[in-house]
């Protein structure tokens, strides 16, 4: 294998990410002043060279100021930061094998990183901050090799304010006063894709669930407490029915629903917990169907990932569909009411978009979503009921913790149901007409519906 790199590593993702290396490990301890929005970091990366090479870049903000950047295992030569690209060059060329490990120290004001469909980054609230990297901010806060298919484990140290709570991917593992502030330390052991990981800081207070079968906990401001309850109520439910559905939550962190303080366009996902704004704190169907639909990115996106971004489908597609899996659960239309209603609404759009290659600028398109989860329908409609079950359960099981494409996905799905289902994906995934809405002929799914015996 040898990487050109001029090429970008995904090519919805120019200018991030590098293939000639891997990063196994990510140590990031960041202090953090809230007041001036300053984050000090220095960041620890245990990589692996995947081919020789004398030189490797690094994803990071022109906004952090690198402070020092020292490697051991290999002679660096010199570093330089141009841009959002942070290159190392090393005294002699490095074989495929080679273990080093990269620490760089940044300073600076971190803000939203401009891309494509808009920005994305660490970003301040009225009184604290999100990060939502999803797909191009994680550069905003550390360096990193920013391609969704280079997974690594996690530990985050963050020292902050003692007024506020900081809430990072997977597991707590210490938390520590130190004069005004407190150390807050994650420890994300599952691999984990660099747009996935996160900080959410706030005036928040932590609540755990009960009832769910994995440690569930509830983040969000005060003031907010009856609304949040009211909200996430069928929080619980919701995990055991995914675990039903999907198989084992995939994290030993358990799961937190972050809500912060202020209202947010739109919720978004993160490895063991999503952020909600203060505006989804009610029982409507708008927020109840994002609820779910975030909880799902634990299986579809978080432990099971598309290693490129055209083949993004495969997440909106589950998370959407989960949606309408809930929603008779929740005492709403049933999963084929949803389903024929979105397929009656897409038919009415333009069908000019290739769902299975949406092109970077279209690849967060709610037709992508919509007919993504049109695809799981007509795969279940296909297949029937246990055939369908037994091969999402099993997709997931094979792949957490790694990457997939499209074909990964296709070759499975035909292989456990014993048919051919070519003929369906290139209708649904890769073919712009809208296919005829996929009805179950008899029965076969009125079980799922009725909410009778959910698995
Ligand atoms: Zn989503």
């Amino acid at each position: 294998m040898w990487t050109d790199p001029t090429q970008p590593a995904d090519p919805y993702m120019p200018g991030h990410g590098d293939d000639r290396y891997a990063v196994q490990a990510y140590d990031l301890d960041l202090d953090y002043a809230i007041a001036s929005n300053h984050l000090s970091g220095r960041a620890t990366l245990r990589c692996r060279i995947l081919e020789a090479t004398a030189s490797i870049d690094l994803d990071l903000a022109g906004t952090l100021r690198v402070m020092s950047v020292t490697c051991a295992g290999a002679s660096l030569r010199r570093h330089t930061h141009r841009g959002q690209r942070l290159t190392l060059r090393f005294t002699k060329e490095l074989p495929a094998g080679a273990e080093i490990t990269v620490t760089v120290a940044t300073r600076g004001t971190p803000r939203p990183l401009a891309g494509i469909g808009g920005t994305a980054g660490w970003e301040e609230l009225d009184d604290g901050v999100i990060v939502a990297s999803q797909p191009h901010g994680a550069p905003s806060w550390f360096p990193c090799n920013d391609r969704a298919s280079d997974k690594a484990s996690y530990r985050l140290t963050i020292t902050c304010d003692a007024a506020y709570t900081v809430i990072a991917n997977g597991a707590l593992t210490r938390r520590r006063k130190a004069g005004r502030k407190t150390v807050w330390t994650y420890e994300q052991l599952e691999p984990m894709a660099p747009y996935l990981a996160t900080v959410q800081i706030g005036r928040y207070e932590t609540r755990e669930v009960a009832g769910a079968p994995v440690p569930v906990r509830i983040v969000g401001p005060a003031r907010l407490r009856r609304a949040i309850d009211v909200a996430f109520a069928d929080q619980a439910a919701m995990v055991a029915a995914m675990v039903d559905w999907f198989g084992p939550y995939p994290f030993a962190g358990g799961y937190a629903a972050v809500v912060t303080d202020d209202d947010l366009e739109i919720p978004l996902e993160s490895q063991t917990l999503a952020t909600f704004g203060a505006n989804l704190t009610h029982r409507g169907w708008e927020a109840q169907r994002l609820i779910a639909h975030e909880l799902a990115h634990q299986w579809w996106g978080n432990a099971v990932t598309a290693r490129q971004w055209s083949d993004i489908w495969i997440h909106e597609g589950f998370a959407c569909y989960t949606e309408w899996l809930w929603s008779p659960l929740a005492g709403g239309r049933s999963t084929e009411e949803w389903a024929r209603h979105h397929w009656a609404r897409l038919a009415e759009l333009p069908q000019d978009l290739i769902v299975g290659a949406p092109g970077a600028a279209d690849m967060f398109d709610d037709r992508v979503y919509k007919r993504g989860a049109l695809t799981v329908h007509a795969v279940r409609v296909a297949v029937g009921e246990e055939p369908f079950w037994a091969l999402v359960r099993s997709f997931v099981a094979e792949h957490r913790y790694a990457v997939v494409s499209t074909a990964d996905f296709e070759a499975h799905a035909s292989r456990v149901a014993g048919v051919d289902l070519s003929g369906l994906f290139d209708a649904w995934l890769r073919s712009p007409a809208l296919p005829p809405f996929s009805s179950p002929a008899t029965s076969l799914i009125r079980g799922k519906n009725a909410g009778e015996s959910v698995r």
